[in-house]
């Protein structure tokens, strides 16, 4: 059957157990931001055109030609969120919360949108999960930002990743950068694309972007940030970088590291995994000092990082621990009562295992078939095959206030008194 309607280009659906991966995922990481004073703010999906225009910046691939931007029915501008900073910002100014206690600590989990290519690994909804620090001028922020983040890293198994950090100082480091930039680069604009030709005279700091090899080879022997950091900048770096050595948290100096967005001020940092091919980051990050002034809050200095949920999960090595399933069968529709009860009885005895009757009551023969189905794709549905069990109710069974088991695994089947159900799957779990 051909279907009739088919997914958005770039959009996904999830099904079991892959749904199942992503929610564990999501539990460790929220114990572990939490751990740390983190809370979960959620903020809309939809916001006003302009205000990603200000924070990510007019002139960045995102705002310039990867946002789903529409008139709503009154003619107002709005945008799908391409990431969540502006609008937690937006958010944090709004409630008035810019201007309480501090350090003000916030996580985000979900969906983003961008009018990408798609290609392995990048997606036109993707998800992110996100953490902003807030009023922390000093690198004790980045410090505690990046042993969180490594912590979540490792929680997934993840052993050989490190961060590549830079800093791109203040809006002057940034201003003279740019400039000396453009003038490097200028003798050999004519090679240059239409598209990197405008970004040389818009923006030269986003042909960091540019995936042509001779804006690439001409970029290896240009300027650098940090020929043009002031002496605050430089500090602050070195304090970074000696805080993420003590804390042991592997990080590679990456100095033509420029991020896409235009609010970063001083520290940059990204995460690439070699398993995602050439350019895919897992996650990026950095410190925004100006921005929630910009966006008409007070001068609070923040910093916070993006990971991209769908590209982590592709190259994590963490395992879904396997769950035990029993299938509870009543012989028939007469027995189908009593098997909904008996599965709650099923479900105190084995915690953890999935216990689910076969509410078409189609009778054993077919109720053990797709169990014997099941038990062949345990591995890809996620069942741990030492606890799959058929428990079978019939006429007789009833009568005699007992139950059958059939173990999948062994084949073994046995009759016993239904009030030995605990104790059975309590000897079950242990083999
Ligand atoms: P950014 O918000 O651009 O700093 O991106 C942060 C992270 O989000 C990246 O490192 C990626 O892992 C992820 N990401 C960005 N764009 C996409 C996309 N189109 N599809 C999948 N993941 C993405």
């Amino acid at each position: 059957m051909t279907p009739r309607y088919r997914p958005v280009k770039g959009t996904r659906d999830f099904f079991p157990p892959e749904t199942e991966r992503w929610a564990a995922a999501e539990a460790v990481c929220r114990e572990i931001f939490r751990a740390r004073g983190f809370g979960e703010i959620r903020t809309p999906i939809l916001e006003h055109t302009e205000l990603f225009a200000r924070s990510v910046g007019e002139t960045t691939d995102i705002v310039h030609k990867e946002m789903y931007t529409f008139p709503d029915r009154r003619g107002r501008s709005l945008t799908l969120r391409p990431e969540n900073t502006a609008g937690v910002v937006r958010a944090v100014i709004e409630k008035g919360i810019a201007t309480g206690p501090m350090p003000l600590r916030l996580y985000y989990f979900g969906p983003q949108f961008r009018y990408e290519r798609p290609q392995a690994g990048r997606y036109r909804e993707f998800r992110q999960i996100g953490a902003e620090l807030f009023g922390v001028a000093g690198p004790a922020a980045e410090a505690e930002l990046l042993e969180m983040l490594f912590a979540f890293l490792k929680s997934l198994g993840f052993v050989n990743l490190s961060v590549s950090v830079n800093s791109v100082g203040t809006a002057a480091t940034r201003a003279a950068f740019s400039e000396a930039l453009r003038r490097h680069l200028e003798p050999a604009a004519a090679e240059f694309s239409e598209e990197d030709q405008r970004r040389l005279t818009e923006n030269p700091l986003r042909l960091f972007e540019s995936k042509d090899p001779a804006v690439a080879s001409r970029l290896a022997d240009a300027p650098k940030t940090r020929d043009f950091l002031d002496e605050d900048s430089r500090r602050h770096h070195s304090e970074v970088r000696r805080l993420l050595a003590d804390a042991g948290i592997p990080c590679e100096e990456d100095p033509a590291l420029v991020r896409g967005l235009d609010y970063y001020t001083r520290t940059v940092f990204e995460v690439v995994s070699k398993d995602l091919g050439a350019q895919d980051a897992i996650l990026g990050g950095g410190r925004y000092d100006n921005l929630v002034e910009s966006l008409g809050g007070p001068p609070l200095p923040a910093i916070g990082f993006a990971i991209g949920e769908d590209r982590l999960l592709q190259v994590a090595p963490f395992l879904l621990p396997a769950r035990g399933l029993v299938l509870v069968l009543p012989q028939g529709p007469e027995q189908l009562q009593d098997a909904l009860l008996l599965a709650g009885e099923v479900r105190r005895a084995a915690p953890g295992s999935s216990v689910e009757v076969d509410l078409l009551a189609r009778g054993f023969k077919k109720g053990l078939s797709r169990a014997g189905l099941l038990y062949e794709e345990a591995a890809a549905r996620g069942y741990d095959r030492d606890r799959m069990f058929a428990v079978l109710l019939g006429a007789d069974e009833k009568a005699a206030g007992a139950v059958t088991w059939k173990n999948l695994a062994t084949g073994d089947q046995e009759t016993f008194p239904r009030s030995e159900l605990p104790r059975r799957f309590g000897a079950g779990r242990e083999t």
